[in-house]
């Protein structure tokens, strides 16, 4: 099978200290690291996403003064400073595509990224024929959700590895990890 894995989000705005810090982020990424070091060969290509606002909109209602953290937030991410890029320890050497998302807009799904030169996660997962895909990433509750539904939308075999994403709520991210289930994807554990 020709597997794809899919690194969401892996910011320092969504790590320890970030602006939509997730507690256990920086953990996240040191454990995606170890995983890479024994399990990149396993995988075809190996996709990491980036939330990339824009600076000067509220990147259509996205950013609010007064969020409600369920669909507006505070100001994160934007493009070109240290807290859309990838956190700080997590080794991007494994990295075969980085897609940027969230240009004027929200957007939860890697899918709705695009790479520097133009090309989407569809056309990426054509030309290679990924039939499988994996994802790891920040937040369960949130963009690992939005992409992993996604995958299974696009007719991929979907597997979540349960440690190494992470939530921002704990409530919202078991029952987002129970929607991805029931939606078909399987939940399993890395072993790192
Ligand atoms: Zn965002």
């Amino acid at each position: 099978m020709t597997r794809a894995l899919f690194i969401v989000d892996v910011q320092n705005d969504f790590t320890e200290e970030g602006a939509l810090a997730v507690a256990g982020g920086d953990a996240v990424a040191l454990r995606i690291n170890s995983f890479l070091e024994g399990h990149a060969g396993d995988y075809e290509i190996i996709v990491a996403s980036r939330d990339w606002h824009d600076a000067d909109n509220d990147n259509g209602g996205h950013f609010s003064a007064e969020p409600d953290f369920i669909d507006t937030w505070p100001p994160h991410c934007v493009e070109h400073t240290y807290g859309a890029e990838y956190e700080e320890v997590f080794d991007t050497s494994y990295v075969t595509h980085h897609l940027k998302k969230g240009q004027g807009r929200p957007a939860y799904s890697l899918f709705e990224g695009i790479a520097d030169d133009g090309t989407t996660a569809e056309e990426l997962l054509e030309s290679y024929g990924i039939i499988e895909i994996d994802v790891v990433g920040l937040a369960t509750d949130y963009c690992v959700r939005a992409s992993a539904l996604d995958a299974i939308e696009h007719g991929r075999h979907v597997r979540v590895f349960t440690d190494l994403v992470e939530g921002v709520h704990p409530e919202s991210s078991a029952k987002a990890l129970a929607e991805i289930a029931h939606a078909g994807a399987e939940l399993i554990e890395s072993g790192v």
